[in-house]
């Protein structure tokens, strides 16, 4: 309950967007009402996604469109974030098993999609065939760093559950034969320390607000965020149960809406 007492205080809202805020071609039930109230009463909303399809812009434009107006600079998504990591690490050619959004955000970065690389990366990519996989087994069999968007099996696209990110990394990794990918997007390492650069928000008035427990309460608590967790996306309230380390979220949220009545 004291959780629930300085939710008030909070004045940063950072929420997930697959199975939080939508379910990619509609919002979720009280999105809309809830983003608008929380503004009303002065909040700070920011989007954090391990989402491959698209870069910062591509999901401002998407969230305003859908009757949610916000900027690039309020989004992170995982190709942002890959673009960051591998721009510093000075890699300009990366293989990647993704789409063009993806893509478009790694080459503002000056890193371009090659099948001459030193760096693979797979995401969700609706167009993924057999050649694209072998093509990166290929690569990392001779030395190629494997990367993931996510460690997501799947994410939800209107009423369907489509093969996320890890589903794709998987079939690379068995046809590569090597057992580790390094991840880019939440819970990691580097999107903790991305996401603090980029936005410097404090424990103390922060939330994190997802539906995976796996990915959003484990980014939020190792950053020592408070967390909120939204049934009825990936966890359920019998995940809750087994909630590992770091997993278990300070807040749980019935519906979207619900939000409200504990502010
Ligand atoms: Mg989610």
């Amino acid at each position: 309950m004291a959780y629930e007492r300085t939710l008030k205080e909070v004045e940063n809202f950072v929420f997930d967007l697959d199975g939080t805020v939508w379910q990619w071609n509609r919002l979720r039930h009280g999105v809309e009402d809830t983003i608008e109230d929380l503004r009303d009463r002065g909040k700070d909303i920011y989007f954090l996604t391990n989402n491959s399809l698209m870069g910062r812009e591509g999901y401002a434009e998407k969230l305003s469109k859908l009757g949610i107006d916000t900027s690039p600079g309020r989004v992170l998504p995982v190709s942002y974030i890959a673009a960051e990591v591998f721009d510093e690490m000075d890699v300009r050619r990366v293989y990647t098993v993704a789409e063009e959004g993806f893509r478009d955000e790694l080459k503002k970065r000056g890193i371009e999609h090659s099948e001459m690389a030193q760096h693979v990366v797979a995401g969700v990519d609706r167009n993924f065939s057999y050649w694209k996989a072998a093509k990166a087994a290929e690569l990392i069999r001779d030395g190629a760093e494997f990367w993931c968007t996510s460690v997501d099996p799947y994410w939800w696209a209107g009423d369907r559950l489509l093969p996320g990110a890890y589903s794709i990394a998987e079939n690379v990794k068995l046809a590569a034969g090597v057992d580790t990918v390094k991840v880019l997007g939440k819970p990691s390492e580097h999107a903790r320390q991305i996401m603090k650069s980029e936005w410097k928000l404090m424990p103390g008035n922060t939330i994190v607000i997802g539906d995976n427990m796996r990915s959003d309460m484990v980014l939020g608590n190792r950053m020592g965020y408070m967390t909120g967790l939204v049934l009825g996306g990936n966890s359920t309230e019998e995940d809750l149960n087994d909630a590992g380390p770091h997993e278990k979220p300070n807040i749980v949220f019935r519906e979207f809406e619900r939000i409200m009545m504990k502010l």
